[in-house]
């Protein structure tokens, strides 16, 4: 059984999307550390990238060839100055050569050393192919596939082969909330359990807390820069705005200060969803303009988690608990580690069901267990979220993460918040459809839905607008 660590779905990463962005740069990263490790980094004289299926498709204005060209020169997508990204990428594009991991230089043409190729390899539609060639003549050969989230795995890898073993393994949410109830406790008390096999308990808890700070930081930088974002659609960022109107004449210097400001507000209902909108705006368009945010479970979802848990704080609480933090992404990891075991978090396969549907049950069932909903009250939200996302499309205009991805994290977000309002006035033993149920269906609707709605701007909207997209 493939067994998961909220870790797994929460991430830190940069924009624009993990499956299209993070996937092929820790692939990448795979690849030349493997060479690295043979001792053959210094007799590498060629490296070409072929991006096959949806990361050809969309690949231009996802950005994998800027997470290609990163991932050769040694970059890290934890670690990189967002602000380099386009000086480096346009560096190598002008010099026709890249330092690989930042030692060693060879001849590289993006145009011609990174192809895209639009037809499926068999296993999964991202797939990335890498070849290099040694002075010697030696030809090593890659293949990897990107499945959605930034998970990553090489060709005849099967990491649902896992041998980690958990003292309450869950493969659904029934063996969950068997658990609970054999043991008599909370979705917490199982979690921790299940999470301190592979760190220690500082160590949950500093790397959740790193993750809400950049979470928090995306929010608060979106909300204060102004433009418009790159790739050629000419969209306005449309945060700074909306955040003015409802904080006019702030002046703050770092987010810290920001977020007291914001638990010490009262505002009706009409202002707190506009709040939320707020958020989930401001991650979206430091997601599409490359900036670093955290992936939950996708970078193209990545506003709904933190829109939904600073609502949580702000509105609900008005104030910052580092345990109410730590609690409500630990119960939304959990909850989507149940769509990548039982249907995909990947658009590719699914659409976006498997993006904003399955960031917006996480958020649900997180906000629920935090707001003292019982674990079937919890478990009642993530399926009412998810039930009203089935069947929703990947068509993003010109294959940028902008339209319609930005808007429509503030609908998830906002959907997470009615899912848990109605799971929380709810009898859950009167429920006629489990968590489990709507992951089966959301799973078998990816598989009767027509590749045209699944990441490759093939149809729907994203037929409505023509763009052309610039190289990064
Ligand atoms: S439409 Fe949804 S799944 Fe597709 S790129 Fe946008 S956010 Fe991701």
């Amino acid at each position: 059984m493939e067994q998961l660590s909220v870790f797994d779905i929460l991430k830190i990463s940069i924009g624009p999307s993990s499956s299209h962005t993070l996937g092929p740069w820790r692939a990448i990263q795979r690849f030349i550390q493997s060479i690295q490790k043979a001792s053959k980094l210094s007799q590498i004289n060629t490296i070409t990238v072929e991006l096959y299926g949806s990361l050809a498709k969309t690949g231009k204005g996802h950005s994998s060839d800027t997470a290609v060209m990163l991932g050769l020169s040694g970059e890290d997508p934890e670690t990189i100055d967002t602000n380099m990204i386009r000086q480096k990428t346009q560096l190598i594009r002008q010099s026709q050569s890249i330092d690989l991991l930042g030692i060693h230089p060879i001849s590289f043409n993006p145009a011609s050393n990174i192809i895209f190729r639009p037809e499926n390899l068999p296993y999964h539609p991202n797939g990335i192919r890498i070849w290099a060639e040694t002075d010697d003549g030696e030809r090593l050969l890659e293949t990897y596939y990107s499945i959605g989230g930034g998970f990553v795995v090489k060709e005849d890898e099967h990491p649902e082969e896992s041998h980690h073993l958990l003292p309450y393994p869950a493969h659904t949410s029934k063996e969950l909330l068997t658990h609970t109830e054999k043991m008599g406790g909370s979705i917490l008390d199982i979690l921790w359990e299940n999470e301190l096999t592979w760190r220690s308990k500082e160590t949950i808890r500093m790397e959740l807390l790193q993750l809400w700070e950049v979470m928090r930081d995306s929010v608060y930088k979106g909300c204060h820069t102004e433009g418009k974002l790159p790739g050629g659609l000419n969209v306005t960022r449309r945060a700074p705005q909306m955040y003015l109107k409802l904080m006019p004449d702030s002046d703050f210097r770092k987010p810290e200060e920001w977020l007291d400001a914001l638990t010490q507000i009262n505002c009706d209902t009409q202002q707190t969803l506009k709040w939320v909108s707020c958020f989930a705006f401001a991650v979206n368009e430091e997601n599409a303009a490359l900036g670093r945010v955290v992936t939950a479970p996708t970078n193209g979802a990545a506003g709904v988690i933190p829109s939904v848990l600073l609502y949580y704080l702000c509105f609900c609480k008005q104030q910052i608990s580092e345990d109410d933090i730590i609690d409500f992404l630990m119960v939304a990891g959990e909850i989507g580690t149940y769509y990548k075991k039982g249907a995909t978090i990947s658009a590719a396969m699914g659409g976006c069901q498997a993006e904003i549907g399955v960031s917006s049950s996480m958020a649900a069932a997180a906000l629920t267990n935090c707001l003292g909903g019982s674990v079937k009250q919890s478990l009642m939200a993530a399926e009412i979220a998810m039930e009203h996302h089935l069947g929703l499309t990947c068509d993003p205009v010109g294959g940028l993460v902008q339209i319609p991805c930005i808007e429509r994290n503030s609908m998830g977000a906002i959907k997470a918040i009615t899912a848990s309002n109605i799971a929380l006035d709810a009898d859950p033993d009167d429920a006629k459809i489990s968590l489990d149920q709507v992951i089966e269906t959301m799973w078998h609707t990816a598989q009767d839905m027509s590749d045209k709605y699944k990441e490759t701007s093939e149809g729907g909207l994203a037929l409505k607008v023509s763009v052309a997209v610039p190289e990064c």
